[in-house]
């Protein structure tokens, strides 16, 4: 039998298998050889001891699409990332980081701005200018007044995706939303409730239908980046290395350069000052970091 490993708690693997439930699992046998630790999201193969009481062993890990270090989980397929369009302002900062963070991990991310109920049409667009400017995919929601719920059901239909941002943006307001049929059972109830609680970092997916995961990242307040040179920063903004070429100068920091064909992209609005301004202080930071 094949499932996926959706919780890890002391030496125990919960894996769940579609149409069958969640199967409590230890790790034995032959798979030991493998010498890779199972991770929650990783595929596996197992074999059902007590199919009455669910439970079983891991015989085998299949190969893994990938191996995310924040949060630990294996096969993430996207991450979507959700700030409020107003209360809390969002921290583009912190916002940019996280996108780094996901593309230097190999994840593609989706920009979710929630509490689209608190501001006005003009700065909507201003939001998604920026970040469709920089080649994401964004989208508007509120939870508040159940908005743009199908396109985030859309988005993570069959998939695998790491659900993340600052906390106080709604976030479990908008998981909530995202499976109301399960909120009516009670073991959902409970499940709920536990998660609401839980400040470890243990990492947990939670199957929204047969091959529809989510992983709920606790909320952050700051991202450190990745280890990389200055000079790697700009393929960390895809409007940057997208201009790039036009520079002059081989080697252009986008900076102080003349000729710079991202400066020329900024003054002719096909690189948002929000997103420029933001590569300039995470420049300046790799650059002082050097130093020590
Ligand atoms: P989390 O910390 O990101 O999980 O945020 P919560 O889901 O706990 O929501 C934080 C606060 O924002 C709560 O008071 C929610 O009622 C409120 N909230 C969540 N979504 C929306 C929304 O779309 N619009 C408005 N106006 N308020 C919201
Ligand atoms: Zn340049």
């Amino acid at each position: 039998m094949q499932g996926k490993i959706v919780k890890g708690i002391a030496g125990f693997y919960y894996v769940h298998v579609a149409e069958s439930g969640i199967y409590e699992c230890k790790a034995k046998g032959a798979f030991r050889n493998q010498k890779v630790k199972p991770l929650v999201g990783d595929n596996v193969r197992l074999e059902v001891l007590d199919e009455e009481q669910k439970k079983g062993n891991i015989e085998e890990i299949l190969p893994r699409k990938n191996e995310l270090i924040r949060p630990a989980v294996a096969n993430i397929d996207q991450a979507l990332v959700i700030f409020a369009a107003a209360k809390p302002k969002p921290n583009f900062n912190l916002l940019d980081r996280f996108l780094i963070l996901m593309q230097y991990q190999k994840v593609p991310a989706v920009v979710c701005f929630n509490k689209q109920d608190m501001v006005d049409a003009e700065e909507l667009q201003l939001l998604k200018n920026t970040y469709e400017s920089a080649g994401y995919q964004v989208i508007f929601t509120s939870a508040a007044k159940e908005e743009g719920i199908q396109a985030v059901r859309d988005l993570l239909k069959g998939k695998t995706t790491t659900v993340a941002g600052p906390s106080g943006v709604g976030k479990s307001s908008l998981i909530n939303l995202l499976s109301p049929e399960a909120e009516m059972e009670t073991g959902d109830i409970s499940r709920k409730i536990e998660r609401g609680k839980h400040t470890t970092r243990h990492s947990e997916l939670f199957a929204l239908d047969e091959n529809t995961f989510i992983c709920d990242t606790p909320g952050f307040s700051s991202i450190y980046l990745p280890e990389m040179e200055k000079e790697e920063l700009g393929i960390y903004f895809p409007e940057i290395a997208e201009y790039e070429p036009f520079c002059r100068f081989q080697g252009c920091a986008h900076i102080h350069e003349p000729g710079c064909g991202v400066k020329e992209a900024l003054e002719e609005k096909k690189i948002s000052p929000i997103r420029y301004d933001n590569y300039k202080l995470l420049y300046e930071e790799l650059k002082d970091k050097r130093r020590y």
